[in-house]
């Protein structure tokens, strides 16, 4: 099964007007001695113009000017965190495009990354409890364990063990891997529509595939005045954001259209159900 774009906004403008915008996994296509000669010439080009720190501000620089990115702690996380150690060797980590990790599954369009770092900003504050739920890569367990800092907690749920352990990996490589060590970031192998209770409540979560409905563990695992990033539908998705009040109810409102995978269950995702 060809998993389509995930992580991708519907239509945004900007998108178009970015480096190769595609809807589909972009790496599925390559053959494999392609994909090899490929990797190896980012590789090495990369290693000698050390360019990678520079693409990655280039990047945020683009997603600012097209009006992705207002908001100055956003533009320091993102500059903080290089895309480029969360996706596969080689593979074009500055377009803005989601692209495959395997497991049927990607990493969500920088775009993607942007919008709900920004929707967050001001619930990942210095000390704040974060949850990341589908964190693939890491990449967005990283951003989060930068903005609330070694007082917070930044937490990392995902139903891969593979991934999990991938994403390790890449967290050690970038600038968020004191967090890791100090164990103010972790990452868990477990079913994310659970939450992750043990540093429950939390200040911000973020939900990285789509639930057919919110799953009722996030809101419970939400800290009155918290708030929850969610994609939600089927077919059709909503971007869902869902303030918790100080009185315990909730608000909730649509930010935009969006495509992601399924928040599901391990043998659905794998079995390409
Ligand atoms: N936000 C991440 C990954 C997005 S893809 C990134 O950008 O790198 C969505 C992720 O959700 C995948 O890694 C997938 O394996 C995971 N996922 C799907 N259903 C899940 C579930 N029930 N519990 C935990 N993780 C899940």
């Amino acid at each position: 099964m060809l998993i389509v774009a995930s992580g991708v906004r519907y239509c945004a403008p900007f998108t178009h007007r970015l480096l190769n915008y595609t809807s589909s996994s972009p790496i599925s296509h390559f053959s494999s001695r392609f994909h090899y000669s490929r990797n190896h010439f980012l590789r090495m080009e990369r290693y000698f113009s050390g360019s990678s720190v520079k693409k990655n501000n280039a990047m945020v620089g683009q997603l600012q000017r097209y009006g992705v990115i207002s908001s100055q702690k956003v533009v320091e996380v993102m500059q903080t965190i290089d895309r480029a150690l969360f996706v596969p060797n080689g593979a074009s980590a500055y377009d803005d495009s989601p692209m495959g990790i395997g497991y049927n599954v990607t990493i969500s369009a920088p775009h993607m990354h942007a919008t709900c770092l920004q929707l967050l900003e001001e619930h990942l504050k210095p000390g704040m409890h974060a949850l990341d739920v589908g964190s693939g890569t890491g990449y967005l367990t990283a951003c989060f364990a930068v903005m609330v800092g070694p007082q917070g907690r930044a937490v990392g749920v995902e139903h891969i063990p593979e991934l999990v352990s991938s994403s390790i990996e890449n967290i050690q490589k970038s600038n968020a891997a004191p967090y890791l060590k100090e164990g103010s970031l972790s990452v868990h192998v477990a079913d994310g529509r659970l939450g992750w209770p043990e540093h429950a409540p939390y200040d911000a979560i973020h939900v990285g595939a789509a639930a057919p409905e919110i799953p009722a563990s996030l809101i419970e695992q939400l800290k009155p005045g918290g708030r929850l990033v969610i994609p939600v539908g089927n077919l059709f998705q909503e971007l869902q954001v869902i303030d918790k009040n100080m009185d315990g109810t909730i608000t909730v409102r649509s930010e935009t259209s969006v495509r992601y995978v399924p928040l599901t269950s391990r043998e659905a995702q794998l079995g390409g159900n």
